[in-house]
C-alpha cells in the first residue's frame, strides 16, 4: 500500500481508501481499496507502506483486509484522518458516534461532482456520455453548478470542453433533454433522497404521479405509502420542504420541462386523475389507486407539472 487518500461523497461523507501498487483481485487488477471509514483504519492499523492484504468485498469493491506483518521492517507512525475536506477545506464533523465523517460544506464542489454523476448514472437518469469526466468539465468551465443547470445547456456552450466535438456535444444535449420522459421514480433515486432506493422511489412515484404532488403531502400520507415507512417518510418531507431543493424543484420547472398541457375536455371522466386538495379525502384517493395497482399511470408524467390528468392507456 503507497498511500491513504480520502473521498468525499454525493452526501458529503468522507470515506478513506487505500493507494495500491496495482495488483489482481478476483481476475481484475486494481490500484485503489477501499479502507470505509476513520474506525476501521485505526482497528485494522493499516499505514502507508504497509504489506496489505485485499479482497473484493461483494466481488465488486476491493477492500483491505489487513496488515501483514513484516517482521523487521520499520512502519510508518498511524495515519491521521484528516480535519478539513480535501476538496473545499471546510472542517469535517463527526457526528455522535457514528463511525463516519462528513463535509457539510453544501457548496463543496467534490460532492456537487459526484452527486451530477450520480445523477446520470444508469440507475438514476441514465444519460449517455455524462461521466465523471465530462461533469468534472462542466463543473470546472462553471457551465453548471447545480443539476438543474444540466437541462438548460446548449450545443453552443460545450463546444469550450476539450475533446468534445460538435456531434458528440449534439448528442450529449440530446441525452440530457431525453431523460425528461424518465418516470418519476428514476428522478427521485437521481435526487438523491436519503433513504429512498429504487424501490421506495417506485411507491412513491405511483402514489403520487408528480414532484408537485410529493412536495404538498403531509408527512401522514407519505407514510401511509406502502413500502415507505417513517424513516423515509420523514427524509423526504424534509427534503422537498429544504429551502434549497424547493428552488431546485422550480428551477427544473422553470427550465426543464414544458408548462402541462390544458386538460382536453374530450376525455371521459374515468380518465381523470385529480387528486383532491382535502388532505383526508386526498389519502382515500391515493389509497385507492394502490389497492388497484395503478402502476402504469406514473409513466411519462411531467415530473414538477400538476398534470394529475395523465393516464395510463394514452401512449
Ligand atoms: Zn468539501
Amino acid at each position: 500500500m503507497k498511500d491513504i487518500e480520502v473521498s468525499v461523497g454525493r452526501t458529503g461523507r468522507v470515506t478513506p481508501f487505500a493507494v495500491l501498487e496495482p495488483v489482481v483481485v478476483a481476475g481484475s487488477t486494481v490500484s485503489m481499496a477501499t479502507l470505509h471509514n476513520q474506525d476501521q483504519v485505526k482497528a485494522k492499523d493499516v499505514r502507508p507502506g504497509d504489506l496489505v492484504i485485499v479482497r473484493k468485498a461483494g466481488d465488486v469493491i476491493p477492500e483491505v483486509v489487513s496488515a501483514v506483518p513484516e517482521p523487521g521492517r520499520r512502519r510508518k507512525p498511524p495515519w491521521k484522518f484528516p480535519t478539513a475536506c480535501p476538496a473545499c477545506d471546510s472542517a469535517l464533523v463527526r457526528v455522535g458516534d457514528e463511525s463516519d465523517t462528513y463535509c457539510v460544506n453544501p457548496a463543496c464542489p467534490a460532492q456537487l461532482l459526484a452527486q451530477m454523476v450520480h445523477f446520470a448514472s444508469r440507475g438514476a437518469l441514465d444519460i449517455e456520455g455524462l461521466g465523471e469526466q465530462r461533469v468534472g468539465q462542466l463543473l470546472a468551465e462553471g457551465l453548471v453548478r447545480d443539476v438543474a443547470d444540466l437541462f438548460s445547456l446548449q450545443v453552443s456552450d460545450l463546444s469550450s470542453l476539450e475533446g468534445l466535438g460538435e456531434l458528440s456535444a449534439t448528442s450529449l444535449v440530446s441525452a440530457i433533454q431525453g431523460a425528461k420522459a424518465m418516470p418519476l421514480n428514476r428522478l427521485l433515486v437521481a435526487l438523491g433522497i436519503r433513504h429512498v432506493g429504487p424501490v421506495a422511489a417506485r411507491e412513491l412515484a405511483n402514489a403520487f404521479r408528480t414532484y408537485a404532488a410529493l412536495e404538498a403531502a403531509t408527512l401522514d400520507e407519505l407514510s401511509v405509502v406502502v413500502g415507505v415507512g417513517p424513516v423515509i417518510a420523514a427524509s423526504v418531507y424534509e427534503y422537498v420542504r429544504d429551502e434549497e431543493n424547493r428552488l431546485r424543484a422550480q428551477r427544473f420547472a422553470a427550465t426543464a420541462w414544458p408548462s402541462p398541457s390544458p386538460r382536453s375536455s374530450r376525455r371521459s371522466p374515468r380518465h381523470s386523475r385529480i387528486v383532491p386538495s382535502s388532505s383526508r379525502d386526498r389519502s382515500r384517493v391515493l389509497a385507492r389507486r394502490r389497492r388497484r395497482g395503478d402502476r402504469r399511470a406514473w409513466r411519462h408524467v411531467a415530473w414538477f407539472g400538476v398534470e394529475e390528468d395523465v393516464l395510463r392507456g394514452r401512449g
